[in-house]
């Protein structure tokens, strides 16, 4: 049996679930499904695998030897809540382990293994029947995240399967799942006869552990990254001691934030950001943990904010009842967001330094899941960054939204874990009650879906409508994906996966690019075009511009140029310079193909994979990480899979490709993109009548095989240029007749004038010529 140490032992008798315990082990007893619902806090990630191993699942000689597989959507929660578990099992601990992508400390004595849904989700495809495991968890299911979506469908069958298994063979016992939710949304999953035909039991524990005290704004502030700016500064001198959490929408916004506390607070910091140092095999993102970094919001440009709210918020930050003693003076101002490498994201969990107040600046990734021991304040935006997706046009755009009740409840609940806390909403009571909804849309209603589609597929479900989803997707988008699917010649006509699709869902590639890969060996450029489709699979490879140089400081009007400005000034000109050579520079083997551009990236960091390199060439060094990592799994797939392949050699280091295989590897991309080809709006057979002659590449205007918008005026139809393409740097003579583009992004619109239409640009890949 597990000794646990006396202090964890004392916390863990308070938690409403451990109250639960002998109900919800009598309930997995008697059913293989079972749902657990507990607010937030209440203890389910942490006890509820403890529960499982003390009643003997995952020990050897048991009569449930397998694992406990325990899902979470986020690696940096697999990570932590691992940690935390080991931590409370005592001398048991080592029985715990994670595995994220490409990174995991698994081994023949785990017992209990934390991993993210996507880890699984690769799990099941190999094993249907997941031998490995006697009881799945499948935790934070009220996320809705896609993959947590598809694991709840495959594993109900699962569980069929293994009960039928374990009726022909004793040896073989039926597999437990057990859906924890900590929102009582979960009638999509209850009460949905496709996934469950009779309705799983519903376990719940009641209350969280310690009171959390909501504080609405009198007012909601446009300028919300500035609002929080002046609350925490007044929040900071005057509340107790306890630790701030404070949930923005992106990077950028936390950097920025960050950079105005340090100033204000003067607190120490280099204009580089924080020394990272991780090894080799550390944690790189999961494909399905995409966080929108700043690339995302940099083409804002019909973005103009004279528009000043000078409303002053007359918050005081005096808590009824409680001491008056003030926090300590100085902050310790951690970021969090998924971009940032795994190991910096871990520092949150350590204490502060003594005599200062951690604050942490997160986004979503902060919301469900984790315990930052010691945060007694959270500082809730009310926003998040979302992906939204026209399922009409397939044009993406990311959109600052409020988010819902339900998230504004979690994250509120962040205050509340180790001991009593204050949530202060930036926004008022009544935005609350009009704007915000009371539940997140699904995932899976808001992407594009041909990934998800080619993997069920490739497990042979020809029709895809007969998978019980939790909340099917929409029937356009799974036609479109379809017809995708068929171009690809990953499926028939008729729906069928063909050996070409079944080898494309090997690869934790989307579609396009496992196509692109597989014919990838023409002109011998197999080792090119695997670095080009891990380098296109990754996010934000690029630092953008804004946050590379220094802003300029905004001057009062009695205010004089001093002669330090002018030295802020060369040293702005003297960044801004080699930022621009640089990118130039990335751009000698050709300068109008965006991929081109991004495999001499990959292609030089592998000669000199370092920070200091990373640093110099204003790319990060993470997701480069990646990359590479990214670039040996699919060469041991592809060695593995593909008999042609079996003699394949991994080549690190790669010379330059001569001028016929770029010309070989822009034909490969525009192959997989074909569809995603736009033409310069003067050459269209009935060019629209655009008034204005374009002075730059970025305003020519170009039109797409297929409407890029539902609205009907010229203005619209047309989509433009990305300012971050190298094509952006030709004259509009130059301009190319033909783009292929990965995807279409819409700017978001600006409140302060609501009749511009924000201009659609092109990600472009590459010309054709
Ligand atoms: P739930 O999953 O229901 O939201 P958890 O099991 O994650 O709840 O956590 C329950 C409680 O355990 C937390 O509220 C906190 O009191 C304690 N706890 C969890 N992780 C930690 C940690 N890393 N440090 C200190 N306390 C923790
Ligand atoms: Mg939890």
């Amino acid at each position: 049996s597990v000794s646990r140490p006396p202090a964890i032992q004392e916390v863990r008798l308070q938690l409403p679930v451990v109250a639960e315990e002998q109900k919800i082990m009598e309930a997995v007893h008697n059913n293989n499904l079972v749902v657990v619902y507990g607010a937030t806090g209440s203890g389910k990630t942490t006890q509820v695998p403890q529960f499982l191993y003390e009643a003997g699942y995952g020990s050897a000689n048991s009569p449930t030897p397998g694992m406990i597989g325990v899902t979470q959507p986020r690696r940096v929660a697999a990570v932590s809540m691992a940690k935390r578990v080991g931590d409370e099992m005592g001398d048991h601990g080592k029985r715990v382990a994670y595995q994220i992508r490409f990174e995991g400390t698994v081994g023949a004595e785990t017992a209990i293994k934390f991993m993210t849904d996507g880890v699984l989700l690769r799990e099941v495809a190999q094993d249907i029947a997941l031998r490995k495991y006697s009881a799945i968890i499948i935790d934070e299911a009220h996320e809705r995240s896609v993959n947590t979506d598809i694991l709840i469908g495959m594993l109900s069958r699962v569980v069929k399967l293994r009960e039928e298994m374990a009726a022909e063979d004793d040896s073989i016992k039926p597999l437990k799942l057990i859906i924890m939710s900590a929102t009582l949304r979960i009638t999509d999953f209850t009460q949905n006869k496709t996934l469950f035909s009779d309705p799983p039991p519903v376990l719940q524990a009641e209350g969280r552990q310690f009171p959390v005290t909501n504080h609405f704004a009198r007012r909601t502030h446009h300028d919300y990254v500035e609002d929080t700016f002046r609350k925490i500064s007044k929040g900071h001198k005057k509340l107790p001691p306890g630790g701030i959490l404070v949930f923005l929408t992106g990077q950028n916004e936390i950097t920025q934030l960050s950079k105005k506390l340090k100033e204000a607070f003067r607190i120490g910091h280099t204009a580089t950001g924080p020394q990272v140092r991780i090894s080799g095999k550390d944690a790189p993102m999961e494909a399905e943990d995409v966080d929108f970094g700043e690339a995302m919001d940099d083409n804002n440009d019909d973005y103009d904010d004279d528009e000043v709210d000078i409303t002053v918020d007359d918050e005081d930050f005096k808590l009824e009842g409680e001491e008056e003693e003030s926090g300590p003076a100085k902050m310790h101002i951690l970021p969090l967001y998924s971009l940032l490498p795994t190991r910096e994201q871990l520092r949150v969990f350590e204490p502060p330094p003594d005599g200062s107040r951690l604050i942490v600046l997160a986004t979503n990734v902060a919301e469900t899941s984790l315990t930052i021991p010691g945060i007694r304040y959270v500082f809730d935006c009310g926003r998040s960054k979302e992906r939204k997706y026209d399922r009409t046009t397939g044009v993406q755009s990311f959109e600052v939204g409020w988010i819902s009740k339900a998230s504004a409840s979690q994250r509120a609940g962040r205050a509340g874990r180790t001991g009593p806390g204050h949530c202060y909403r930036l926004y008022s009571s009544a935005v609350y009650e009009r704007d915000f909804q009371e539940f997140a849309e699904p995932e899976i209603l808001r992407m594009p879906i041909e990934g998800v589609v080619l993997q069920l597929k490739a497990m042979n479900l020809q029709h895809i409508v007969n998978f019980p989803f939790p909340t099917p997707p929409d029937r356009q988008s799974l036609a479109s994906s379809e017809k995708l699917l068929t171009y690809l010649s990953a499926i028939s006509p008729t729906g069928q996966i063909t050996s070409t699709g079944a080898t494309m869902s090997i690869f934790p590639l989307s579609p396009r690019f496992a196509r692109i890969l597989l014919v990838g060996h023409l002109h011998n450029c197999l080792p090119y075009t695997i670095a080009l489709v891990a380098g296109l699979s990754a996010p934000d490879v690029f630092l953008p511009e804004n946050q590379v140089v220094p802003a300029v400081a905004v001057k009062e009007a009695d205010e004089y140029f001093t002669s330090a400005d002018r030295i802020e000034e060369d040293h702005r000109n003297s960044i801004r310079r080699k930022f621009n050579k640089v990118h130039k520079d990335f751009c000698f083997l050709d300068d109008k193909a965006d991929a081109i551009k991004l495999l001499q990236v990959v292609g030089e960091f592998a000669h000199e994979p370092t920070e200091a390199w990373c640093r110099d060439h204003f790319v990060r060094f993470k997701t480069l990480k990646e990359i590479s990592l990214l670039r040996k799994q699919i060469t041991d797939l592809l060695k593995t899979n593909i008999t042609a392949f079996a003699g394949l050699k991994y080549q690190e280091k790669l010379d330059p490709p001569t001028a016929q295989q770029v010309k070989a590897l822009k034909q490969m991309v525009a192959a997989g993109f074909i569809d995603h080809v736009a033409i310069r709006a003067d050459l269209a057979p009935t060019p629209p009548d655009m008034f204005r002659k374009p002075t730059r590449a970025i305003s020519v205007p170009y039109l797409t095989l297929f409407p890029s918008h539902a609205r009907n005026g010229d203005e619209e139809k047309a989509v433009f240029i990305h300012p971050a393409s190298p094509l952006s740097h030709l004259s509009p003579q130059e301009c190319p007749d033909y783009i292929i583009y990965s995807y279409l992004q819409r700017a978001v619109p600006n409140p302060a004038t609501p009749d511009k239409i924000p201009k659609t640009r092109m990600h472009a890949l590459t010309d054709i010529t």
